[in-house]
């Protein structure tokens, strides 16, 4: 993939007022136009699911630090997590601080890790909740699901964001009522990107496992197809982006999180997951940086 290619369009949609850099790759301020597609691309997403009726929830960018601690994110993607730091000193600690800020010297080491993280992905955060009520009914759990979420993978890639949005559906249940969902959710997933009218390709795919041990997690992920990611190219054909994807998480997150099924097993989740940046940015790449003059068929599927 060509770091030429990312940075070409990055400034292009720099240069047409749909984002704004900051001092940090992966960190922009968006438009109104740009926000505008996300926000109808979402009423999309909210139109195809309505009909099963998900349980709505909307979460803040941070969830509990005890909510990564448990799901395991730790273990499988360390370098990819972030944590909310603050200042927890006194006086001679805060003089320090701003003596460190003047010489130009790092100033973060007396931050200490508050109670709250970053979600890693937009379903995290709703495991917790739905165990706390108990076991499932017997229907299981249908949840619609939206985060602002970070990754610690700074880029020039403008899809590769270290602040963005997720909208999620995600399932907890039994394997038949996971697996079926997340049937429904290929399809469905597939048609709503066919009406965006970009190209596309579903493949099966693996998460980035951190280090040695992560080789031989990514390789039995794949074998046993537990991830499909529908790509669309943005800035590279031979390395489209993934800009939705399913996940089967098997019984992981039913262990970590205690989540049980009306009969006591320990329930099963799946999870759909499109990137709302990812998603504009395919279409700007394709349709163009103006959404006035977008295919009528496209405009019609957003804005009615
Ligand atoms: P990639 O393989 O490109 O790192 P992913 O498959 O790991 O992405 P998931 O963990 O499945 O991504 O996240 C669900 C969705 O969130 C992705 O399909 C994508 O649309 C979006 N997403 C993931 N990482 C980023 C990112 N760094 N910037 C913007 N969107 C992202
Ligand atoms: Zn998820």
């Amino acid at each position: 993939m060509s770091t030429e290619a990312q940075i070409a369009f990055r400034d292009e949609l720099i240069a047409h007022g749909l984002l704004h850099a900051t001092d940090v790759d992966g960190l922009y301020a968006q438009s109104g136009v740009f926000e505008d597609i996300i926000t109808r691309f979402d009423a999309l997403v909210t139109r195809s699911g309505t009909a099963d009726g998900p349980e709505v929830l909307r979460f803040p960018p941070g969830m509990a630090r005890s909510t990564l601690e448990r799901s395991g994110y730790l273990r499988s993607f360390p370098q990819l997590a972030g944590t909310i730091h603050s200042f927890a000193g006194g006086d001679r600690e805060h003089a320090a601080l701003i003596a460190e800020l003047d010489r130009g010297d790092d100033w973060t080491g007396g931050q200490k890790a508050t109670g709250i993280a970053f979600a890693p992905a937009s379903c995290y955060p709703s495991y917790p909740i739905v165990a706390r009520r108990g076991p499932l009914p017997a229907d299981g759990a249908l949840l619609d699901v939206q985060s602002w979420c970070f990754r610690h993978e700074p880029s020039v890639d403008p899809a590769r964001l270290q602040l963005f949005r997720q909208r999620e559906h995600v399932r907890i249940g039994t394997p038949q009522q996971v697996l079926e969902f997340r049937e429904r959710w290929l399809k469905r997933g597939r048609a709503i990107m066919e009406s965006m009218g970009v190209p596309l390709d579903i493949d099966v795919a693996n998460d980035p496992f951190f280090g040695r041990a992560g080789r031989m997690l990514a390789a039995s992920q794949r074998d046993q197809a537990l991830k499909f990611e529908l790509l669309v190219p943005i800035t590279s054909t031979e390395k489209p982006t993934a800009c939705v994807s399913f996940n089967y998480h098997q019984d992981h997150l039913g262990h970590a999180f205690g989540l049980h099924t009306a009969d006591g097993a320990v329930a099963h989740t799946a999870c759909v997951g499109f990137g709302l940046e990812r998603i504009a940015l395919a279409l700007l790449r394709h349709h163009g940086f103006d959404p006035k003059v977008w295919p009528e068929a496209v405009r019609r599927a957003l804005w009615g």
